[in-house]
């Protein structure tokens, strides 16, 4: 079944730091309330040419979708607000770093996946900009005695932002306009792993995720299934060629 359809209006933005745009909402999110998980997320809807006007729709037209964590969620009070990424193009981005109080956009969902498992021994979490602000949902989920890793890259020292690490958990920030960074998948691979049985959550350029970490951390001997491994985006595609990517390597791995 098509996952619900709901009417959003902007309350308010602010800008977090140079590259992170927040955007809060209010609506009637009746359809939210039974997702709790770390990662829940909606798919913001437009028209193919990037308007969020549906009315501007043909008929039989499907929207274009781009997917977003759901964050601060407030079921009573209808509202959530979402981090949205300034990468340099893209409609959505485009829309959310010019959005006004009163804007109307809709969106569909929520869907959702992850949360920390409690019964791991620890945890690894890695991705970047955009699964900042999923990272930053399961690092709050934690139990206070939690302990491991949390490697994020952004563009710049000014980009980080506050996050809510457990004393035992390791943060460490990569910079992309350092030239003396590892990145992301180097800096995973340098891990000292850490004994028991690992949680992992690694999301972002699929690239970068799927095939430099995916098989590192498989040599580790994660186990795949047990662990929330996707691409958020990838480097040179719009979101809709991204989508048929991931479907031609899910397709691929089937076979
Ligand atoms: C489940 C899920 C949750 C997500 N949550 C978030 C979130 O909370 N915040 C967030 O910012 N993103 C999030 N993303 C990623 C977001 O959906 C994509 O970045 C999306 O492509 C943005 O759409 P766009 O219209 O701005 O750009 P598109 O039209 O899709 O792409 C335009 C160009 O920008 C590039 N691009 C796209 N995204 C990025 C990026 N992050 N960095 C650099 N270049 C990029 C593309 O490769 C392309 O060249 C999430 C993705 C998924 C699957």
């Amino acid at each position: 079944v098509a996952k619900p359809i709901t009417a959003l209006t902007v309350i308010t933005t602010e800008r977090l730091g140079p590259a992170m745009q927040r955007v809060w909402f209010r609506g009637d999110l009746a359809a939210f309330a039974e997702f709790d998980q770390a990662d829940r997320y909606v798919k913001l809807l437009f028209t193919p040419e990037g308007s969020p006007d549906l009315g501007q729709l043909g008929a039989g037209e499907r929207p274009a979708v781009r997917s977003y964590t759901v964050l601060e969620l407030d079921v009573a009070a209808g509202t959530f607000a979402i981090d949205f990424a300034l990468h340099g193009s893209g409609f959505a981005m485009r829309w959310a770093r010019a959005a006004q109080p009163g804007d109307a956009i809709h969106v569909q969902g929520p869907g959702s996946g992850y949360s920390p498992d409690l019964t791991a021994d620890w945890y690894l979490f890695a991705g970047d900009d955009a699964a900042l602000p999923a990272i930053r949902q399961a690092l709050a989920a934690l139990p206070a005695g939690a302990r491991g890793y949390a490697v994020i890259e952004v563009g710049a020292p000014a980009e980080e932002l506050p996050l809510p690490v457990p004393e035992g958990v390791e943060l460490r920030w990569l910079h992309r306009d350092d030239p003396a960074s590892p990145g992301l998948a180097a800096a995973v691979g340098g891990l000292r792993w850490l004994d028991g049985r690992v949680d992992v959550f690694v999301h972002g350029e699929a690239q970068t995720v799927m095939q430099q970490i995916r098989p590192q951390l498989a040599a580790r001997g994660v186990d795949a299934r047990a662990a929330s491994i996707s691409g958020y985006w990838k480097l040179g595609l719009v979101d809709e060629e991204f989508r048929a990517w991931k479907r031609e390597l899910a397709a691929a791995e089937a076979d």
